[in-house]
């Protein structure tokens, strides 16, 4: 004993202190494991499917996809819940989702993150390297993960994490180099000890793991892990193994059906090797999934139909300076016009509407007399084509 603090009736001492501290710490962890199984119900597919079609649009064979794969992660986690021994143990579901950017991958996995409220953490691809070389180690995308849990280790135990850009780690080419290959197989092989379930220590602030740091051993064995990429170029690929395996079984493109302009829809994981990752790595990503082109049916749901669709949100806005704010269809039509126009995908909606939206975003709160303001196609063109967007276009 060290130090004794007195107090009104008695006293207590560091060491007490310290084993309280340690109570304390342990019945709060231990809550917040109670809470994550209670709200662990098990949700079918078809739910979970309703859930995500709250969010996102179309992609209805992405969805389908994950829906199963959530639900098999699900069961695998009560499993864990439930009985330690459990003979027939389930494997992982870690997913791969190759799309098109801005098709709604990330927004995908946010989703799900939030319908099973576990953390979530988006890590990018790109900024990894192996070891030892410049750029962040695999781990540090635990260290975000682990932020996100608010360094809770059991909840980011539960957690999943979006891995952006995964298609950037791909080997350059199936010549071996005699450098080393420090951004691309170097850090398929690293990460495939993440994907695969162990423990790993992690570095609590990120970064890079340096001697003096303090590291978190964190468990990984049920961290769901969701890869995205554009993987630009496979289609290609995808081509050319479905055509000569059509011609191998003597029948034509026309019998099987195939249709030259959604090819990511017949993407396997051997597409993925030809693409330059490691078989090992493909192997921890039992499902595998595309998304489409989003196109102007699809942008135009976009703009209304989400749960936080951004229309919705403008609305929302003008409401709160008393202002009903409208919105002839015609406009809207517009705003997808354009977005296809300069090829900004649904990212580009949100900047057409501010673009449209500024100047009366800007006046309208000192304008007591508006009561209700409709955006008609004409008002819409005109703001659009004064706004700095509309300039892009040549480029
Ligand atoms: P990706 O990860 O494929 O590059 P994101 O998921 O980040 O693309 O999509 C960017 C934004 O575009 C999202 O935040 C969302 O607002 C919108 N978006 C894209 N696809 C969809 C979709 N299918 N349904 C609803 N919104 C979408």
């Amino acid at each position: 004993m060290n130090v004794l603090i007195a107090g009104i009736t008695g006293h207590i001492c560091d060491n007490c202190i310290s084993q309280a501290q340690s109570i304390i710490k342990e019945e709060l962890a231990q809550k917040a494991h109670q809470k994550l199984e209670s709200s662990l119900v098990l949700q079918k597919p078809e739910e979970i499917k309703a859930y995500i079609d709250n969010y996102v649009i179309g992609q209805e064979d992405a969805k389908r996809v994950l829906s199963v794969a959530v639900y098999n992660h699900y069961k695998r986690l009560l499993q864990k819940v439930d009985s330690e021994e459990e003979e027939i143990e389930i494997e992982k579901s870690n997913i791969v989702l190759v799309g098109e950017t801005g098709t709604g991958k990330t927004l995908m996995a946010k989703t799900i993150a939030k319908m099973l409220n576990v953390p979530f953490c988006i890590a990018d691809a790109t900024i990894l390297t192996e070891a030892g070389y410049v750029g962040e180690d695999v781990e540090s995308i635990l260290s975000r993960l682990l932020q996100a849990a608010n360094y809770d280790v059991g909840l980011a135990e539960r957690g999943i994490v979006f891995v952006d850009e995964i298609d950037k780690i791909a080997r350059k080419s199936d010549n071996a180099s005699i450098t080393r290959d420090v951004s691309g197989e170097g850090v398929q092989q690293a990460l495939l000890k993440l994907l695969e379930g162990s423990e790993v220590n992690v570095p609590p602030q990120g970064g890079r793991k340096h001697p003096e740091q303090k590291l978190i051993q964190i468990n990984t064995r049920n961290i769901l892990f969701i890869c995205g990429g554009a993987f630009d170029g496979i289609q290609r690929i995808i081509e050319r193994r479905v055509k000569t395996t059509t011609i191998g079984y003597s029948s034509t493109q026309e019998d099987f059906g195939f249709d030259p302009d959604n090819v990511l829809q017949y993407v396997s994981p051997v597409d993925l090797k030809s693409f330059g990752l490691i078989p090992e790595l493909i192997g921890r990503f039992p499902v595998l999934s595309y998304l489409n082109p989003l196109d102007k049916y699809t942008l135009r749901r976009i703009i209304t139909e989400p749960k936080n669709a951004l229309i919705k949100q403008y609305i929302k806005l003008f409401e709160m300076d008393g202002v009903k704010l409208s919105f002839e269809k015609s406009a809207l039509d517009f705003i997808v016009e354009k977005a296809l126009e300069y090829k900004l995908g649904a990212r580009g909606l949100r900047s057409i509407c501010e673009a449209v939206l500024t100047d009366l975003m800007f006046e309208l709160p000192s304008k007591a007399e508006m009561v209700e303001f409709n955006v008609t196609r004409q008002y819409a063109e005109k703001k659009f084509n004064k706004s700095k967007i509309s300039k892009l276009k040549a480029a």
